[in-house]
């Protein structure tokens, strides 16, 4: 068998085409490349799509979560109830103000926390929780607010890779008072590196704006748009957490594409879910009763009745140029919080899913030829 002649294939790849391009020229000869007016039209473009109050562009999603627990008023002596089954950016936010996370076991079905599992997890320091649509999968958010609302608990919905999922007929983060976004090549939108904060609440929102540009009272782009600039203040100690028109530019062309990007993947996804069904051990995720995926990570679980453990399953599919991937991580697991008081609830399906899964190539451009391929493999390793 010759796998040099084969075409690798990957977990992802961004669609960006000659639209993106243009956008990008455009923005390079009006001589205006930092955060300014594409920016300014990203957010109201995202905000309208996403159906939410308010969007504030940032650098990427790790930062609109700091942001997020900073307007939120969240700090030291604080918890944060957070899954260790995510990528490590949900547990490192509360560290960065001064508050500690406490990790959250996930659903078996859908890899995300739920009322039960959270509640399981609350202190009574515990001031935020932040949820996640796993892998695109909505999160249940109404039991969760109805858990957390009446205890003043702040709920963060952490959408870095919801963009085009749906919760209860609206797309995900609609309900959350604060959700988080990322533009990151590896989610369903991209702007090289981004993200964005959407909110319910005003004042929140303009706080994120200012503390974003170093809680300056005058943005730089109202500065220059005047001769004579008005003396700026600084009102708290900001970051630069800012876009660039650039990106924006990128991200515009990009939102207006996130219908036909996501119908093709969910199309992808059941022609995955058609080709392996029968397979035993072998499950994908799907959507949850209360909502759509946009299938941004489509992730198996490999359970013992298959032959194969997921190991074994990931070098199958890399001998026949496939690169699959380890399922989401466990952040309790990570060096960086072996050490630390994180709670200590059992995670036994955190451990599970993590262990257990591998996320399928599933890109805007793969073919059906190449979908069947990664089929078949898993398909023939399983009755070896
Ligand atoms: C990717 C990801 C992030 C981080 O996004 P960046 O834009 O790379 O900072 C945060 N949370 C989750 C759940 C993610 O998947």
């Amino acid at each position: 068998m010759s796998t040099a002649q084969v075409t690798r294939l990957n977990v992802m790849k961004p669609w960006l085409g000659a639209d993106e391009v243009a956008a990008v020229t455009e923005v390079i000869e009006s001589g205006w490349v930092a955060q300014g007016p594409k920016v300014a039209a990203f957010e109201r473009a995202f905000a309208e799509t996403m159906q939410a109050g308010d969007a504030v562009a940032v650098s990427n999603c790790t930062t609109a979560l700091h942001l997020a627990l900073v307007v939120a008023g969240i700090g030291p002596g604080d918890d944060v109830v957070v899954p260790s089954f995510s990528f490590i950016a949900t547990s490192n936010a509360p560290t960065y103000v001064g508050a500690r996370p406490v990790f959250a076991d996930v659903d078996a079905a859908t890899g995300n926390v739920t009322a039960g599992t959270l509640a399981a997890a609350l202190t009574p320091a515990t001031r935020a929780v932040i949820i996640v649509d796993q892998g695109g999968v909505p999160v249940e958010l109404g039991p969760i607010r109805a858990l957390c609302d009446p205890k003043g608990i702040v709920v963060i919905e952490d959408a870095a890779c919801g963009a085009g999922s749906s919760y209860d007929g609206r797309p995900v983060g609609a309900g959350a008072e604060l959700a988080t976004w990322s533009f990151h090549p590896r989610k369903i939108l991209t702007t090289g590196e981004g993200g964005m904060l959407t909110t319910s609440n005003p004042e929140w929102a303009a706080r994120a704006r200012r503390l974003r540009e170093h809680s300056m009272s005058v943005s730089a782009a109202d500065r220059h748009a005047s001769l004579v600039s008005p003396a700026e203040e600084y009102g708290e100690i900001g970051f630069n957490y800012r876009m660039t028109d650039l990106q924006a530019a990128v991200g515009l062309v990009q939102l207006g594409k996130l219908a036909e990007v996501v119908e093709r993947r969910r199309a992808n996804a059941a022609r995955y879910r058609e080709l392996l069904s029968g397979v035993p051990g072998i499950r994908l995720v799907d959507d949850p009763a209360w909502g759509t995926s946009n299938f941004q990570s489509l992730w198996l679980e490999v359970a013992p009745e298959y032959p194969l453990d997921r190991e074994a399953l990931l070098l199958a599919l890399a001998e026949a140029g496939i690169s699959a991937r380890r399922g989401i991580m466990a952040a309790h697991r990570q060096p960086a919080y072996a050490d630390r008081d994180t709670g200590g609830a059992p995670l036994p399906i955190t451990e599970q899913l993590t262990d257990r899964t591998l996320i399928l190539p599933l890109f805007h451009q793969l073919t059906g030829e190449e979908l069947e391929r990664v089929a078949r493999v898993i398909r023939e390793a399983g009755e070896r």
